[in-house]
């Protein structure tokens, strides 16, 4: 077994054990692996592991990367990190789904590429939420959810599936996987279907899965540790 076999298993039988924990069932999670900063090649060795979902944080990577994997016909690409409104058009060329839709602008070039082009499927979309008091931090301000979620709701071309959260470095993630809980509350309150949380990296899955998570962003506990990026 490869270095990388042992700790995508690893970390497939903690996530079963969380699970059970939290009288969940494994099967209700899906694991993206983050492949940000690793090379094409290690989408292709995961790919050969069983993994179907990875996780990608920069614009311009993806696109390579996801092109290099073309062949890798029923991969999911996850855009998980700061998107440019500029970029919405390509991204949807590889992306499924857009974990971190956060603010107007976005969503409307979202859309409007795909009502440009019918031939795209329907985009899965999480509204990020900033669990921090930093404004400047990705994520809608928690009392612009529901007004946000309103707007998704009635873009044509996505399809809103949930929320997104990345707990803050200075806080018990337990205690902020609490508010996610609340945000997935208020989404739902608008489309009721949108009932899925992305949430939990390397460091506080557990506590993720503990708090409702169904999508799991984990990387460097599986890939290892990330090159360095110039
Ligand atoms: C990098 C990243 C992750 C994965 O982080 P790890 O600590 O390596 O598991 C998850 N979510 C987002 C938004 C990221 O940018």
């Amino acid at each position: 077994m490869t270095a990388l076999a042992q700790r995508l298993a690893d970390t497939r039988s903690e996530i079963e054990d969380a699970a059970a924990a939290a009288g969940r069932s494994a099967d209700d999670l899906t694991l993206i692996v983050v492949t940000k900063f690793h090379p094409a090649s290690l989408v292709r060795e995961l790919y050969d592991l069983g993994v179907r979902n990875v996780g990608e944080n920069r614009h311009q990577e993806a696109s390579l990367k996801a092109e290099e994997c073309a062949d890798l016909d029923d991969m999911t690409w996850h855009f998980i990190g700061q998107l440019q409104s500029n970029k919405a058009r390509a991204a949807r060329q590889y992306a499924s789904v857009v974990h971190s839709l956060d603010r107007e602008s976005l969503l409307v070039a979202l859309e409007r590429a795909g009502l440009d082009d019918p031939t795209l499927p329907m985009l899965d979309v999480f509204v990020q939420v900033n669990l921090t008091a930093d404004p400047g931090r990705g994520g809608i301000e928690p009392e612009n959810l529901v007004a946000f979620s309103e707007q998704v709701a009635a873009a044509s071309t996505l399809n809103l599936v949930g929320v997104m959260s990345v707990a803050p470095l200075n806080e018990d993630p337990a205690r902020a996987f609490d508010r996610v809980q609340l945000a997935s509350e208020q989404v739902r309150s608008i489309v009721p279907g949108a009932s899925f949380i992305s949430a939990g990296m390397s460091h506080d899955f557990v506590e993720a899965i503990a708090a409702g998570a169904t999508h799991l962003r984990i990387g460097s506990k599986i890939t290892g540790e990330r090159p360095l990026h110039g």
